[in-house]
């Protein structure tokens, strides 16, 4: 007779405000080959949850969303030789990939046909517990809260990898376009390499957030700063802040799209484009980018600032994220569960 453990589950899709996820009683999972068993401290809420709750991104269902999930490891499956019991580690967005594919072997796996997301193919942090492929897990750095660490598993890795997309040079003029629970790690990181940080958001709150954690500028989204930006990132899934974003860059500079999912993107003058201006996406994470990310983020220190709130209130968590009312990023919490 296996355990039994309190998760949030999707069963059907529909608007937040419904709060369509459930709390159910189900079976402990147990790892398979290559696999760890995670007793889950803290799941980050990503607004991709979001679009898997509404059905923008489609998942498997029913599922257990969540894809920044924090804690220490219960059981370790057959050939794990990387983890033991009681090890601090981070699982993010990535599940798995093929390993096989031309994507795969030129160390692309971001980009797998294949690949299985946590959260949206296989169950994911929004419980007491879950199964990881130790492949994608990561140990953490001590010393640092599982609440605190869980951001970094998605809106860390991804912001950093849309750093790096937007090429983005030491000291550079970077702008930052909706500034939310992903721009507010990657900041950190821009300000380690001495970058002037420009910060766009419909909101004063989180303007005034981007102000406190350094930014040199902070305005609305359509708003002039006045110089011409080397490289931007977008977070907001609205297709005009990409228009916004390129209207503000150099020649030769970059616009890195940091969502899953978006609005159409308005047209535009290809004046705005022309100037070897570039739009980017970014879709997903290397091996690679989390290992590089997780490492900086220990050594900066990059620092979560997080509002949490306990796992049986997810629904009200998420409904905080569509509503932009969230300073920082919001984690969810078992220890009550
Ligand atoms: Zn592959
Ligand atoms: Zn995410």
């Amino acid at each position: 007779m296996s355990e039994r453990m309190k998760a949030m589950r999707l069963e059907r899709v529909s608007p937040a405000e419904q709060k369509p996820l459930r709390l159910r009683t189900l079976s402990e999972p147990r790892p398979g080959p290559g696999e760890v068993a995670i007793q889950i401290e803290a799941c980050g809420v990503c607004r991709t949850d979001l679009h898997i709750l509404e059905g923008e991104v489609t998942a498997r269902l029913p599922i257990t969303p969540g894809h920044q999930m924090a804690g220490r490891i219960v059981q370790v499956g057959s050939g794990v030789a990387d983890f033991k019991s009681g090890d601090l580690v981070g699982v993010g967005w990535m599940a798995s990939t093929c390993g096989d594919c031309a994507l795969c072997r030129s160390g692309r796996e971001n980009l797998c046909e294949k690949a299985t997301f946590t959260g949206r193919d296989r169950d994911g942090g929004y419980a007491k517990r879950a199964v990881a492929d130790a492949h994608w897990v990561y140990p953490l750095a001590r010393g640092v809260a599982p609440g605190e660490a869980a951001p970094l598993l998605c809106a860390g890795i991804i912001g950093y990898r849309s750093l790096r997309l937007s090429g983005i040079e030491p000291g550079g003029r970077l702008g930052l376009f909706g500034f939310g629970a992903s721009a507010h790690l990657s900041i950190q990181v821009a300000l380690h390499w001495k970058c002037e940080v420009y910060a766009f958001d419909r909101a004063e709150r989180h303007r005034q957030f981007a102000r406190e954690l350094g930014a040199v500028w902070a305005g609305e989204i359509h708003a002039d700063p006045g110089v011409p930006l080397d490289a931007a990132v977008t977070f907001a899934p609205a297709g005009e802040v990409v228009v916004a974003a390129l209207s503000r860059l150099g020649r030769g500079a970059t616009v890195a799209v940091n969502a899953i999912h978006m609005s159409p993107i308005p047209s535009f003058s290809y004046d705005l484009l022309y100037g070897e201006r570039a739009i980017q996406s970014v879709m997903n994470y290397t091996h690679q980018d989390a290992v590089e990310f997780l490492e900086l983020a220990a050594r900066i220190p990059v620092r979560a600032v997080v509002e949490k709130f306990p796992l049986e209130e997810a629904n009200e968590a998420l409904l905080r994220v569509k509503r932009g009312e969230l300073v920082g990023a919001a984690v969810l919490t078992t220890t009550r569960s």
